[in-house]
């Protein structure tokens, strides 16, 4: 097949890592290319219509989306903001509620009142409390300060911040309930509390302490926000032809042939896909065995079972928050929880989402099946699971006898939607022990590849968008990047709504 004219770069995947990538440099004049393997492009920040209701997957809420903070900043310098409609969580009420067996703690917004309500509901915690309290402030302050993406030097950082949350909160004398407490945050990046790096749960927690939004609409609008912004800037996408193979001559890329058989020609690459599914691109001489086996022994993030339930709104109206119901060891450790979200459904209905750990083991018997594929008995076993979960839910919810099952999936779904190996919802999992080959992932094998996507920094819309900005920052050279979009971002800051 004949080859086409070279882009500037071609980006692997179109999520939200891929598509800012693509945006950013469409920006600055790059002739860039997405390539995505599924029809629709937008990977997990795209949502589906079940009946007539509109099912999220990677979005439920997403923070630091204030004017002048972070998320929102970078989103203006790709001009996506005025497209997203989001609603702003936490006013006049708590973000997300925590029911645990015996008490309930609302997170608020703001850093102030979040101290304050962890003083009213843990008196004797003063100590601990305020030392958190501070560490959190300054990881705020190296937030909004986006200087991870700075050549400005990062503040030190104090070495405990590298430790697991357990040993953290253990070393802080925490009381068992305030440890559970500060323990949520860290399964919102699908990591425990006794694999997730302090600094990873500060960064997550502090961003939806700065503002929480949810979108007002369907998570397909916020994909289709980014696609027309890439097109309006001269992008091409390309969808429904994965990429098989990333071609190389020596130690250098050329370009991506596709599952199609056509090649696309770049001196640079940017994978925004998991890094098990790069290594299976890259030519085998290209990758050290070591680094291929570093790679493959990557643990993942733990699987997740998703049920979406239609209820009648009168008697359960759409709620303003989250709802995490967890289960806590006498320690405080979290042993299991869901996630719910109560919104407003097709008219007379709201749409209760639930959400709760599922490990790729337990569909292990569909493993070979496919999407649409997978026989009554898998249809069944997804509607057992979300019975089971309904009971739990009325516990909270009361009666939900008139609840109709929408729709769930499973890790299997994410695994092929996605190509997440295992179905992981957050990709590699980012723990203390896994950090340093993590971080080893930068150092791409081939010049001119460049890894992004969720799995480069951390996970989450906004840990993705700024793993986007970092992997142009190393695109372009840091002396490049500070001039042509740091000093832009910058230049947002003193909008600050901190
Ligand atoms: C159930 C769930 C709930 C979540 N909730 C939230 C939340 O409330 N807030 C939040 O901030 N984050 C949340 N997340 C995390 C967030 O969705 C992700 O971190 C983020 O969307 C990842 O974006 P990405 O671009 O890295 O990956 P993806 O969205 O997975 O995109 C990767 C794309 O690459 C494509 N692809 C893969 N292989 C190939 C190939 N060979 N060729 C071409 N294309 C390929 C895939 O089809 C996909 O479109 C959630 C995740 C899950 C799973």
């Amino acid at each position: 097949m004949a080859t086409e004219k070279p882009f500037d770069a071609l980006i692997i995947g179109s999520g939200v890592g891929g598509l800012s990538i693509g945006i950013i440099l469409s920006r600055l004049h790059h002739r860039v290319a997405v390539i995505e393997k599924n029809p629709l492009p937008g990977g997990l920040m795209r949502s589906y219509t079940r009946d007539g209701v509109d099912c999220p997957v990677g979005v439920h809420y997403f923070g630091a989306f204030g004017e002048g903070q972070p998320l929102r900043r970078m989103f203006d310098f790709m001009g996506v903001t005025e497209a997203v409609a989001a609603e702003r969580m936490g006013r006049g009420g708590p973000i997300d509620r925590y029911l645990f067996d015996d008490c309930t703690f609302d997170l608020p917004e703001g850093i102030d009142a979040f101290a304050e309500a962890l003083e009213t509901a843990f008196p004797d915690d003063f100590r601990p409390i305020t030392a958190i309290l501070g560490n959190l402030r300054a990881i705020a302050d190296l937030q909004n300060s986006l200087s991870f993406l700075s050549s400005a030097t990062i503040p030190f950082l104090d070495m405990d911040l590298f430790t697991t949350l357990a040993v953290y909160l253990t070393k802080m004398n925490c009381s068992a309930r305030l440890r559970s407490v500060l323990c949520v945050a860290s399964r919102w990046m699908g990591l425990s509390e006794h694999d997730c790096p302090v600094i990873y749960h500060h960064l997550a927690l502090t961003s939806y302490l700065l503002s929480a939004w949810r979108l007002r609409g369907r998570g397909s609008d916020l994909a289709e926000a980014f696609i027309s912004r890439f097109a309006g800037l001269g992008g091409s996408l390309i969808c429904n032809d994965p990429a098989a193979e990333i071609l190389a001559e020596g130690k250098e890329v050329t370009g991506v042939r596709l599952a199609s058989g056509r090649v696309l020609k770049a001196s640079r690459i940017v994978a925004a896909v998991h890094p098990k599914a790069v290594l299976a691109m890259l030519p085998e001489e290209a990758v050290k065995p070591r680094q291929a086996r570093r790679i493959r022994s990557l643990v993942e993030t733990e699987g997740l079972f998703a049920a979406n339930v239609a209820v009648d709104a009168r008697t359960h109206p759409a709620l303003p928050h989250n709802i995490y119901r967890l289960h806590t060891d006498r320690k405080g450790w979290i042993s299991d929880g869901v996630f719910y979200q109560l919104r407003a459904g097709r008219e007379g209905q709201s749409h209760l989402m639930m959400i709760t750990q599922s490990p790729f083991s337990e569909w292990l018997r569909w493993e070979d099946t496919t999407t649409g594929r997978r026989g009554e008995d898998y249809q069944k076993e997804k509607i057992r699971r979300t019975e089971g979960l309904l009971g739990k839910a009325e516990e909270i919810f009361g009666s939900l006898a008139d609840g109709k099952i929408i729709d769930a999936y499973t890790p299997l779904t994410l695994r092929d939607w996605v190509n997440s190996p295992d179905g992981s919802p957050y990709g590699i999992m980012r723990s203390v022990r896994q950090l340093p080959v993590a971080a080893a992932l930068h150092r791409a094998p081939l010049g001119g590849l460049f890894f992004a996507g969720q799995n480069a920094l951390a996970p989450g819309i906004l840990g993705t968008v700024l793993g986007s900005f970092q992997a142009v920052r190393q695109i372009m050279g840091h002396e490049s990047f500070d001039r042509k979009v740091f000093a832009e971002l910058f230049a947002g800051k003193g909008k600050s709504g901190k």
